[in-house]
C-alpha cells in the first residue's frame, strides 16, 4: 500500500505526459518485480500504440500498432516475448468508462501471476489512467494553441506589409513635393513619420520570417552549399552596416566545408548574427566571424564574435526565446525575434546553436552544422 501511494505522489508531482507514463511504467514493473513492462495508449488512429516500456527492443516497440480487440493479449505476448510459463498480466487504463489504454508485464522468474500481481497492476492503472489522460489533453491543448497563434501571427505578418508600404510611399510622395509645397518642419515631421514606418517595416518582416520558418519546416531538397561563400556574402552585406559604427569587421574562413542547407536561410540566420553583433557593440567595436570544419566528425563551426555590452549568465539561454531581451530598455531597436528565427533555421539545417559571453567584453553565437562530403567528380 505504501509503494502505491509512492506511485500516486510521483505522478502528481510529474511535469509532462511522457514523465507520467514513465513512472506509471516503472513503477508496474517494480510493484510485480517484472523484467518486462509496457504502457500503450489509444491514439487518434483508434489503435494502441506504445509510448513507455522496459525491456524491450526499440524496433519492436516503434511497429507496434494494433487494435484493441480479442486477439491483442496473444500481439501483446508476442511483444513481450512471454511465451514460456511465467507471470503476464494486462490490464486496461479506463476513464470514464472509455479503454484509453493498456499496462501489461511480464515476470519470467518467481513463477506464475497470483491475484495480487493483478490486483496490484490494476491498482497502478486506476491510478494512472486519469493523469495520463489530463496530461495528454494538456499537451494536445498547448500544441493548438501554439499552432493558432502561429497563424495568427503568420496572417498579421503579411497583412501588416501593404499598409506600411502604403504609408512608406504616401510620406515620400509629400516629402518630395509631387502633391503641394512642404514646409521645412512639415519636411522633419515626414521625416520621422518615414523613419518610423521602415522600422515597422523591419518588425514586420522579422515576424513574417518567424511565421515562415516556424510552417515552412525544412526544405524538401536542400541543395549542398559552401559555408565559406556564404560567411563571405553575409560579412560583406553587413560591412556597410558596421562601417557607419566604425567596426572593424574580420573574416576567417578556414574550410571549404559543405552543408546541406539553403543558401538563403543561413544567409538570414548569419546577417541576423552579424547585424546584432554590430548593434550590440559600441563605435569602434571588433566583429569577427570564423568558419572552421572538423572533417574527423564531419561538422563545420561558425562563430561570430564581437567586443559588445555581452548577456549576463542567467539571460543565456533566454534570449533565444521569443519576444525576449536581454535589457528591456535597450536603446538598439528589435523585437527579439532574430535569435528565435536563427535557432529555428539553424535547427532545420540539422545544426544547432549556442552562446558564450561575458559582460562588458563581448559574445559569440556558435552555428554548429553537419558537413557533407564534397561529391565525387
Ligand atoms: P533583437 O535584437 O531584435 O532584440 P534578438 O532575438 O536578435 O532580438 O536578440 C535577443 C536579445 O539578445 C537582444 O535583445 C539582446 O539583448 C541579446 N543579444 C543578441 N545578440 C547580442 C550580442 N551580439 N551582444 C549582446 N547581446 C545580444
Amino acid at each position: 500500500m505504501e509503494r502505491l501511494t509512492d506511485v500516486s505522489r510521483a505522478v502528481t508531482y510529474a511535469t509532462s505526459l511522457d514523465e507520467v507514463l514513465r513512472i506509471a511504467t516503472e513503477r508496474a514493473a517494480e510493484l510485480l518485480e517484472a523484467d518486462k513492462a509496457v504502457l500503450m495508449l489509444v491514439e487518434a488512429d483508434g489503435m494502441l500504440h506504445v509510448r513507455a516500456s522496459i525491456g524491450i527492443g526499440d524496433d519492436l516497440v516503434q511497429r507496434f500498432a494494433e487494435p484493441l480487440d480479442e486477439s491483442l493479449a496473444g500481439r501483446l505476448q508476442g511483444l513481450l516475448g512471454s511465451h514460456d510459463p511465467g507471470c503476464f498480466v494486462a490490464v486496461p487504463l479506463v476513464v470514464r468508462g472509455q479503454v484509453t489504454g493498456l499496462l501489461a508485464v511480464v515476470r519470467s522468474s518467481a513463477g506464475v501471476c497470483s491475484e495480487i500481481d493483478e490486483w496490484l497492476l490494476s491498482a497502478v492503472a486506476d491510478q494512472t489512467a486519469a493523469p495520463i489522460e489530463i496530461a495528454r489533453l494538456d499537451e494536445e491543448l498547448r500544441r493548438a494553441l501554439r499552432q493558432a497563434k502561429e497563424r495568427a501571427l503568420a496572417t498579421l505578418a503579411h497583412d501588416l506589409r501593404s499598409p506600411l508600404q502604403a504609408i512608406e510611399g504616401y510620406a515620400q510622395l509629400v516629402e518630395d513635393e509631387l502633391v503641394g509645397p512642404v514646409t521645412a518642419e512639415q519636411r522633419g515631421a515626414l521625416q520621422r513619420i518615414r523613419m518610423s514606418g521602415r522600422h515597422l517595416l523591419a518588425l514586420q518582416q522579422s515576424l513574417l520570417q518567424l511565421a515562415q520558418s516556424r510552417t515552412e519546416g525544412p526544405s524538401a531538397v536542400a541543395p549542398r552549399t559552401t559555408v565559406g561563400d556564404v560567411v563571405r556574402d553575409a560579412t560583406s552585406i553587413i560591412r556597410t552596416e558596421a562601417d557607419a559604427r566604425r567596426q572593424s569587421v574580420a573574416v576567417e574562413v578556414a574550410s571549404d566545408a559543405m552543408v546541406l542547407a539553403d543558401p538563403d536561410k543561413l544567409r538570414r540566420v548569419l546577417i541576423n548574427l552579424l547585424s546584432n553583433a554590430s548593434k550590440y557593440t559600441a563605435m569602434d567595436g571588433r566583429i569577427t566571424v570564423v568558419a572552421t570544419h572538423d572533417e574527423a566528425h564531419d561538422v563545420c563551426t561558425i562563430a561570430v564574435s564581437d567586443t559588445g555590452v555581452g548577456i549576463p549568465p542567467d539571460q543565456l539561454d533566454e534570449i533565444f526565446e521569443p519576444y525576449v531581451r536581454a535589457d528591456a530598455e535597450a536603446e538598439a531597436p528589435g523585437l527579439g525575434l532574430g535569435l528565435t528565427i536563427c535557432r529555428d533555421l539553424v535547427a532545420q539545417m540539422g545544426g544547432r546553436m549556442r552562446v558564450e559571453s561575458e559582460v562588458g567584453v563581448g559574445s559569440t553565437f556558435i552555428v554548429e552544422l553537419p558537413t557533407v562530403r564534397a561529391e565525387p567528380t
